[in-house]
């Protein structure tokens, strides 16, 4: 069998630990990023254009939809007939759909494929893939996705990946929120936090938020809430998901009320006060210093 070759474009934070295990499992992978960031056992090229080319597959994760749409007209020509390319970053759904069309065009096969799980679960290849595009793509993507995550789940055609991605991630955002505001008023109420947890987390008004990634420091399980709020998952990222989510609710004209609300305070948080840096759960002290007059 001859080792199929990845092209990789995007070594940042998430994309350098996805090149690497992809590595390790033994493909043959070539990584571009203009910053000049590399990936251990990754071979590095000079362009976009020069990682693509031989390439059986060519992996973007880049920082949003502009940037995607334009690594994706440098690559396509040069990519070969019936490559696929599988984009993992996270962006608007209008661009995956473009890019999509873009590739077909060109003789290529095109997956959305964003993650979740952060950096941790990148470098662990324990991330989960919501995946749009045809069946043909996805199938032959999804070798990649067991080396780089432990799940991955065909949404659709192309652009349900990322219709899934903003849609879980609205959920995530405003239910964080709400679960920080309900440890302020048990703070003001009296009650404590503990039993507050105990409670919830086994009532109706249980989440991951609560369960799994508790905002408050020293109960529930390990969380960022436990480290200072380091991220964990920043604020400024949960605020970009909310932008999509809220773009692709403009563009479908749907009524989401609460995600609006959601992704004004995290503007707020993020562009106004101090919540650059921290994590989005960071919310929780944010508002225990808060009264209803701010
Ligand atoms: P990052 O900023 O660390 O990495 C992006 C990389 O893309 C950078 O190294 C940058 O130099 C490179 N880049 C920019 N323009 C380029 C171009 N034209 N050609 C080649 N390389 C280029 O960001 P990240 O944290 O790795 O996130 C990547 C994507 O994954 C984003 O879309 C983000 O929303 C998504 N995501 C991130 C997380 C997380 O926890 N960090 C979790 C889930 C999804």
């Amino acid at each position: 069998m001859t080792t199929q070759k990845i092209g990789f474009i995007g070594l940042g934070n998430m994309g350098a630990p996805m090149a690497h295990n992809l590595a390790e499992a033994g493909y043959d992978v070539v990584g571009f990023d203009t910053a000049g960031t590399t990936a251990e056992g990754v071979a590095s090229a000079k362009s976009a254009l020069e990682a693509v080319r031989d390439a059986d597959f060519v992996i973007t994760m880049l920082p949003n939809g502009a940037i995607l749409r334009s690594v994706a007209a440098d690559i396509l020509e040069g990519m070969k007939q019936g490559a696929v390319l599988i984009d993992c970053s996270t962006v608007d759904v209008e661009s995956a759909r473009d890019v999509a069309e873009m590739a077909h065009a060109q003789g290529a096969g095109f997956v959305d494929a964003p993650v979740s799980g952060g950096v941790g679960g990148a470098s662990a290849g324990t991330l989960t893939f919501m995946a749009g595009g045809t069946d043909n793509a996805f199938a032959g993507a999804a070798p990649l996705f067991e080396v780089m995550g432990q799940k991955a789940v065909h949404c659709g055609t192309a652009g349900a990946g990322q219709a899934a991605k903003i849609c879980n991630n609205m959920i995530l955002g405003a239910t964080m929120i709400v679960t920080c505001e309900a440890f302020a008023l048990a703070d003001k109420l009296g009650l404590d936090r503990q039993k507050m947890f105990d409670v919830v987390s086994t009532s109706s008004g249980y989440s991951w938020s609560m369960n799994a990634y508790c905002p408050a420091p020293g109960i529930g399980p390990s969380s960022p809430a436990d480290n200072g709020y380091a991220p964990g998952f920043a604020a400024e990222l949960m605020l970009k998901d909310l932008g999509l989510s809220q773009q692709a609710a403009e563009a479908a004209d749907a009524d989401t009320p609460m995600g609006a609300l959601a992704r004004e305070l995290y503007a707020t948080f993020v562009e106004e006060e101090d919540g650059r840096g921290k994590d989005f759960s960071a919310m929780l002290p944010r508002l225990e210093g808060r009264s209803r007059q701010g």
